[in-house]
């Protein structure tokens, strides 16, 4: 479902050029649950962005169900983005002035969805991360672990087909840090592909497939 073929990314700032990826093969399945290690400035985060059409590669091709969207239009790019992939990160950016249930409709805005559906869907999210009894709560009222649950519902209230995974327990106790991976494999096990990004050893096992990254190429 997701094909790397020959992808490359370097980043240009004033005066420093850095190749972030090398030229990166790379297929996922549909349903996958993938690991993806390596260490720190090796690229994982500019492969989950690629992958995630939050940024394009220079070079090579980026296939997302057979379709290329190299050459489409920011606007077109963006709207496959929303309907395909969910996103969490390591700090769980949840806005703190909006309620759990608020944060979990907030993708949903810019669907057309009613206002009920929009609940509904939020509602089912939450009760899937186990959440139900928080949805009137805001984000500093619960633990790291709960804020990451609202943000993996977050991710998931416009059922997508992808969630990427950027370091989710990066932040998080190893208790919490469990919880959050039981979730995930939940999640993978009913369907929805996963691709996450860890230093966890332990997490990485856990997924059908770890992918090692090491100085912008794969390495196994
Ligand atoms: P990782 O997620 O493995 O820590 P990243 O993908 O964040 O690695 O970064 C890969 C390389 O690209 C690093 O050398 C990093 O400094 C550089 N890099 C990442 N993002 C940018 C950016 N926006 N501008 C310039 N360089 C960047
Ligand atoms: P880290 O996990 O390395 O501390 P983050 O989780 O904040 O960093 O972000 C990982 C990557 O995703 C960064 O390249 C960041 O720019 C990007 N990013 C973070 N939040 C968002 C967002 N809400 N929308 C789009 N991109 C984001």
């Amino acid at each position: 479902m997701i094909k790397l073929n020959n992808v490359s990314k370097t980043y240009q700032t004033d005066t420093i050029e850095t190749l972030a990826l090398k030229d990166i093969n790379l297929h996922i399945q549909k349903s996958e649950f993938v690991a993806v290690m390596g260490p720190s400035g090796c690229g994982k985060s500019t492969l989950l962005n690629l992958i995630g059409l939050l940024d394009r590669p220079d070079q090579g091709t980026l296939e997302i169900n057979g379709t290329t969207p190299a050459s489409w239009r920011d606007k077109d790019v963006a709207q496959l983005r929303n309907q395909s992939f969910g996103f969490i990160f390591q700090s769980f950016h949840l806005i703190n002035d909006l309620r759990v249930i608020d944060n979990v409709e907030l993708p949903l805005l810019y669907r057309s969805c009613s206002g009920k559906q929009r609940r509904q869907l939020a509602e089912q999210a939450l009760a899937s991360v186990g959440l139900s009894a928080r949805k009137d709560h805001y984000p500093n009222q619960l633990s790291g672990g709960q804020q990451q649950r609202v943000a993996i519902a977050r991710a998931m209230v416009g059922q997508p087909q992808v969630l990427l995974a950027d370091e989710p327990t990066g932040n998080l106790d190893s208790q919490m840090g469990a919880e959050v991976i039981d979730i995930l494999l939940k999640l993978n096990q009913a369907g929805t592909t996963v691709v996450m990004v860890t230093h966890d050893e332990r997490q990485a096992k856990q997924a059908a497939r770890i992918v090692r990254v090491f100085d912008g190429q794969l390495v196994a």
